[in-house]
């Protein structure tokens, strides 16, 4: 008996150790994890330390190529105001600081980050961490006041991959919290490039059912795709990942009516999530031999020196001019800017009222091109939202992410000079486009 009771008392001791170790394992834990929160409670009070009780309400996010575009307002006295800066602060203070544009309203500002809509936070450029954008009121008086971001916006978290430079890739996540205050994020990682991710799409322009213009024997869809594959090769020697909308094994029904089919020429690109679309094609005037020369086409609102320099490559390269072509929306040497003119507007709003269906919201800003309309998104207008049975449906119409997109027009096919240089040099063109891309998104 008093051996048995005695291996009981045993017993019973170890469980209470045990129980002991589980309790402060338990108590270890907690402890732990109330440390972690505190950690990073003095972390986001180190961020929002300053930060006034307004708040900055976004009312536009957009990422249009490489850059990241906000517009906003913040209701506080406009007087006295220096400047308006964004602030991209870090917990290990390795902020940036940029000026932001802004407008007085009736009752504060509006705060935008430029009137290009390829110009704002370069997303290339940031490094790997994790940023708070907030806006920083600069005062007359040498003060300074920050505003945290609160997203009015109907567009959510988006996911922003870097170009591919030295096989390496960044994922940036652009997103919206609340702790304290309600914040806007941008977190940057190290990542690979998901299979259905492109660095650059490039468009050979017509194909299958379309030949576009024809001359002399020759088809503009055969020209444009052959300059397009060797830009798609040269590309990829410097490791880039493109995608090409067709490869000239397309049949006959592809063609000018599939271009907003699930996997019509629109909706691969924009699936294709690339940063950039360079669409390829000759032109043609209806009296032969009367114009020549390179068109660069971009849509409006655009900062224009990557347009510009196309135009210059492609001249100096294949050793052409820029087009004779002298027309209204003509900007300078080889670059043009063609929007919907005012008849044009009321065609389209006729042809909605014939087929019973609500007219497209477009203006005298809305790119004529829908190759750069419809690649961009809501930054250029996109508005081939299916309402009109007939075409199909651009799939990122009201997207907020978009292409920055290009059309190049690199000679008239009906133009002889033009012709006889596109069917002999066509490394020239290739070599002023390749060199274009490689200097504009800084890879060498
Ligand atoms: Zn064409």
């Amino acid at each position: 008996m008093e051996q048995k009771s005695k291996e009981k008392k045993k017993k019973n001791n170890t469980w209470k150790y045990i129980l002991a170790i589980v309790i402060i394992f338990i108590a270890l834990a907690d402890a732990y994890v109330i440390f972690l929160d505190s950690n990073k409670k003095m972390k986001t009070r180190d961020i929002f330390e300053d930060v006034e009780k307004t708040e900055a309400s976004l009312t536009e996010y957009i990422v249009y190529g490489t850059h990241l575009r906000i517009k906003g307002n913040l209701l506080i006295d406009n007087e006295n105001i220096q400047n308006i800066n964004l602030c991209l602060m870090t917990i290990n203070k390795k902020d940036l600081e940029a000026e932001l544009k802004y407008t007085k309203t009736a009752n504060g500002i509006e705060f935008y980050t430029s009137e290009f809509i390829n110009e704002g936070i370069d997303l290339e450029q940031l490094d790997i961490n994790e940023y708070y954008a907030i806006i920083k009121v600069n005062k007359t008086d040498g003060k300074s006041q920050y505003y945290s971001i609160k997203n009015q916006t109907d567009y959510p978290s988006i996911e922003y991959y870097t170009i591919t430079k030295n096989g390496k890739n960044n994922k940036i996540d652009i997103k919206f919290g609340q702790k304290v205050y309600d914040y806007m994020m941008l977190q940057v990682k190290n990542t690979y490039l998901p299979k259905d991710v492109y660095d650059i799409a490039i468009d050979a322009g017509h194909g299958g059912g379309d030949p576009g213009a024809e001359y002399g024997g020759y088809r503009e869809a055969d020209l444009a795709l052959k300059c397009a594959k060797e830009v798609k090769q040269e590309l990829e020697k410097l490791d880039l990942k493109v995608m090409i909308t067709r490869d000239g094994t397309e049949g006959k029904e592809y063609n000018a009516g599939t271009v907003y089919k699930e996997n019509g020429r629109i909706n691969i690109i924009g699936k294709s999530k690339a940063k950039y679309v360079f669409s390829i094609h000759l032109n043609s005037i209806d009296k032969p031999n009367s114009q020549s020369g390179v068109e660069i086409y971009a849509p409006p609102k655009m900062n224009l020196d990557f347009a510009k320099a196309f135009a210059n490559n492609i001249v100096k390269y294949a050793n052409t001019n820029y087009s004779t072509l002298d027309i209204r929306y003509k900007v300078s040497n080889g670059i043009y800017v063609r929007t919907f003119k005012d008849w044009e507007i009321q065609d389209s709003i006729n042809e909605a009222k014939t087929k019973g269906y609500k007219p497209y919201d477009m203006t005298e800003e809305t790119p004529y091109l829908y190759m750069l309309r419809e690649t961009g998104g809501i930054a250029t207008g996109a508005y081939v939202d299916g309402r009109n049975a007939q075409y199909g449906k651009n799939l990122f119409y009201d997207s907020n992410i978009g292409l920055e997109a290009y059309l190049l027009e690199i000679g008239y096919i009906n133009n002889d000079n033009d012709l006889n240089n596109i069917l002999n040099n066509n490394s020239g063109y290739v070599k002023g486009i390749v060199q274009t891309i490689k200097e504009k998104i800084n890879i060498d």
